[in-house]
């Protein structure tokens, strides 16, 4: 069993302009490759939830196309995700796959034999900390996307200027997830 870090994608490490998927809007948050850098010998998750798959924004393929984009970047300064776990569906689709529910958590604890309860959920949402919570998970809320305006009504365990910040956080406060 070990501990992971399982990160929004959007808001988080990309700019996040809306139902993003086009690769000429790629562009890095500042500072996320510094904070992936920190965070190397953690394995590292994206779950992202990509409604604009079910809405008929973009395609299933564009999401892949896109995300592909963002791997090969971190990939080109050392950083690899071993996993994109993705919900393609629309809210009212009452799938069991979409942050906050916690299904996409539970299939990597599986696939990866990761200890949830030392694990790290970083995101920019409070879909991204319910979710965090319900699976005991530490929760960290970044500023840097939708989190810079959102209502924080579920309490994150820090709350990180962004990915570097956070990055910092937990290596300062913790070893291989346990507490310093
Ligand atoms: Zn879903």
């Amino acid at each position: 069993m070990m501990p992971a870090i399982f990160m929004d994608r959007d808001g988080v490490v990309t700019e996040d302009i809306g139902y993003v998927h086009r690769i000429e809007d790629f562009k890095l948050i500042p500072n996320a490759i510094e904070g992936l850098k920190v965070l190397k010998d953690y394995k590292l998750f994206f779950i992202t939830n990509q409604s604009g798959i079910g809405r008929g924004y973009y395609k299933l393929e564009d999401f892949f196309n896109y995300n592909k984009r963002v791997l090969d970047e971190l990939k080109k300064n050392g950083i690899s995700i071993a996993k994109t776990y993705y919900c393609p569906h629309k809210p009212d689709d009452n799938c069991d796959c979409r942050k906050p529910k916690i299904k996409l958590l539970k299939q990597a604890e599986e696939e990866f034999n990761v200890d949830l309860q030392k694990s790290f959920v970083i995101g920019d949402r409070k879909s991204d900390f319910e979710m965090g919570r319900d699976a005991g998970c530490r929760t960290i809320h970044v500023m840097t996307g939708y989190g810079s305006n959102a209502k924080n009504e579920v309490h994150p365990d820090y709350a990180a200027r962004d990915l570097l910040d956070a990055a910092k956080w937990i290596i300062e406060n913790f070893e291989n997830g346990n507490k310093r």
